[in-house]
């Protein structure tokens, strides 16, 4: 099934700006005859996974004061009947205006799901615009810059929220099970060797297909294949042409990196080998696991190691004791220059892909629970006993859980480590961020879904 968003809103809030960052460059695709046979455009939109359609109103530019509001209202209800989702876009430097206002309660009028998208918001005015945006009385606004490409991991989230169906097909076309083409990234600090590995990937036999437009401004998404199966290389423009860009390093890496991390699945971090971690790494390690991507190292110019044994135990030190929250990390040694481990590397990222996309059943997450309270039951709370009653997964990619007790205010993080470190030991889930929330209440099944 493929679901349909429509992009609303008064002038020059920047409509067409985000209808073309979600297009992209598959603009060939866009029907754009405004007026002829209809008021508005489409095309095939993306962000992350997600794959949709997607409708742009009518511009109304050229539209008069007195008439712009009524010709809003009807190139709007044109869209409506096709919409599984309204998307009202308002921009946050002009801030709130009265047609934004009137257009707004037109809009709740309609029972029609809808999500307010605050544009422009980059830097400072953009928080401001964006708490601003609540007076509309349309719920949480998502604060974007379309023309910077921000928020975009926000907008993308909130679609999945209000459009379920799109994470499902999400997942079907890239595979829970390990199918589909596999999202790679590869990020760290400059100087580490990405550009070169990225070449060594690219090069030689293997097919390029040639670039498409990415989900940020500046990315590319190369599609290539690695004994027979398909993976998209996430790079972001920027990366390339790094060293003619005139920004401080600390910034433009870690800015750089975070944008593609959001559009990929398996992050791979390249470190050089010859260096110990630096807090850079470390930084964009966390990255990773903050944005809930599987992480993977690439330890890079191991051509120059005179001692891989000692070096190989080094580094697993160093991660295990600097990144707990990804337990079992795993650093492939490669040569990027020489072309070596890249085989090894690309076998590890398809894995942790599937660890990290892969779901439990209910029955034997609460078997297992049962097991580890009872071995070891969290401390009491303010003299009262914690009872963890159930235990879910509740969406993949990464594995995320949620636990149900009584008092979830009551358990200590050092309590919530331990369960996702047994987790992660008793369903073999090393080196992926896991997610662990308390809830609170009863059992929200009368009887479990598995
Ligand atoms: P980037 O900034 O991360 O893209 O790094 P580059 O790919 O530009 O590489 C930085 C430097 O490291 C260049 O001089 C490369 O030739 C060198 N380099 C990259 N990979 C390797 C490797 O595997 N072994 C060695 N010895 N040098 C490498």
């Amino acid at each position: 099934m493929t679901v349909s968003i429509a992009i609303v809103g008064r002038p020059n809030v920047g409509k067409s700006t985000l209808f073309n960052r979600l297009v992209g460059r598959r603009a060939a695709l866009v029907d754009d005859r405004p007026g002829v046979t209809r008021d508005w455009r489409e095309g095939t939109g993306r962000l992350g996974p997600a794959q949709f359609r997607v409708i742009d109103t009518a511009g109304l530019e050229d539209a008069d004061a007195e008439s712009l509001e009524a010709r809003m209202q009807a190139s709007t209800e044109a869209v409506l009947g096709e919409a599984d989702l309204v998307l009202m876009v308002t921009d946050a430097r002009a801030g709130l205006t009265p047609l934004d206002r009137h257009f707004a309660d037109w809009l709740r009028r309609h029972d029609q799901p809808l999500r307010l998208v605050v544009n422009k918001a980059e830097g400072k005015a953009g928080d401001a615009g964006a708490a601003e945006a609540w007076a509309l009385g349309l719920g949480e606004p998502v604060a974007i810059s379309a023309e910077h490409g921000e928020g975009l991991g926000e907008l993308y989230e909130a679609l999945v929220e209000a459009l379920p169906a799109l994470e499902a097909d999400a997942d079907e076309s890239d595979g829970d099970d390990g199918e589909g083409p596999l999202r790679i990234a590869v990020v760290g600090r400059p100087n580490v060797g990405k550009s070169t590995l990225i070449n060594r990937l690219l090069g030689g036999e293997r097919l390029l297909v040639g670039p498409e437009a990415g989900i940020t401004r500046d990315a590319v998404e190369v599609p290539w294949r690695w004994q027979d199966r398909d993976v998209v290389l996430v790079d972001t423009a920027g990366m390339r042409k790094r060293a003619r860009v005139v920004e401080t390093l600390e910034r433009l890496s870690v800015g750089d990196s975070l944008r593609s991390i959001r559009a990929c699945h398996v992050a791979v971090l390249m470190v050089d080998v010859t260096h110990s971690l630096e807090r850079q790494d470390l930084t964009i390690a966390s990255l990773i696991a903050n944005e809930g991507r599987a992480p993977l190292i690439a330890a890079n110019k191991w051509d120059l190691i005179e001692h891989p044994d000692i070096v190989r135990r080094q580094l697993a030190q160093q991660v295990d004791a600097a990144l707990p929250q990804l337990r079992g990390l795993r650093a492939i040694p490669i040569s990027a220059r020489d072309g070596t481990g890249l085989d090894s590397l690309l076998k590890a990222a398809f894995a942790v892909r599937e660890v990290w996309a892969r779901r439990l059943p209910t029955a034997k997450l609460n078997q297992w629970l049962e097991g580890v309270v009872a071995h070891h039951p969290p401390p009491m709370d303010k003299g009262r006993h914690v009872k963890m009653r159930y235990l879910t997964q509740v969406s993949a990619r990464p594995p995320t859980f949620a636990l149900f007790v009584n008092r979830p205010k009551g358990v200590p993080e050092s309590y919530r480590r331990y369960l996702v470190n047994e987790l992660r030991d008793a369903f073999d889930l090393s080196g992926t961020p896991i997610r662990l929330n308390f809830r609170g209440g009863k059992n929200p099944y009368a009887s479990p879904p598995r």
